[in-house]
């Protein structure tokens, strides 16, 4: 029997990150109740499809050859290498960053196959020289996938005099010593500070 409407949709919408089967199914059936909204998110999403392409520049998501923040001449001289376009989001979120972005879509896997040019690295090295940044910051994910890749960049920036830092690691507020990994512990550890 062919699939129907709602359950194509719901197929397809359950390919999203974070959206069940149950969650998956009730949009699809809102979006058949609501034509207008149906019709509205097609147009928006043909020209996600058609126009959203990787800044030249730093990789993040844009419809144009450079982006936005790219463009901005009024950013600080520093540059925040982030995993996804959602991380760079977050850090913009935060009002407190006002430099530049690198967006690597993904961390070094050697066994999977994703090298340092997958993850655009040769260009960054090339972007912190050009515009000669004061400052690498290092806003990686703290899982080993995101240590290997902390430390390839480091290894490149640092030999061409470039200075690097990395977000604070360890223990998040609330948690007890007890029950943290030895991950995040031995980083707790070596980001202690000054009481
Ligand atoms: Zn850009």
């Amino acid at each position: 029997m062919k699939e129907s409407v709602v359950d194509s949709l719901a197929t397809a919408l359950g390919k999203l990150p974070g959206i069940g089967k149950k969650t998956a199914l009730r949009l699809a059936f809102a979006l058949v109740d609501n034509r207008q909204l149906a019709s509205d998110l097609s147009t928006v999403l043909a020209e996600t499809a058609a126009g959203v392409r990787e800044c030249v520049l730093c990789r993040n998501l844009t419809d144009g050859e450079v982006c936005e923040t790219c463009l901005d001449r009024s950013r600080q001289n520093t540059i925040c290498v982030v995993h996804t376009p959602a991380d760079q989001r977050s850090m913009e979120d935060t009002g407190l960053y006002r430099g530049y972005y690198f967006v690597l879509h993904g961390s070094l896997a050697p066994l999977d196959g994703t090298g340092p040019s997958d993850l655009g690295i040769p260009l960054l090295v090339e972007r912190a020289t050009s515009i000669n940044a004061r400052e690498v910051i290092l806003a990686l994910d703290s899982t080993t996938e995101g240590e290997a890749t902390c430390a390839y960049i480091a290894n490149q920036l640092e030999s061409r005099n470039i200075k690097v830092t990395q977000l604070a690691r360890g223990l998040p507020p609330g948690a007890l010593v007890e029950f943290a990994d030895s991950l995040t512990l031995s980083q707790a550890l070596k980001g202690r500070r000054g009481y």
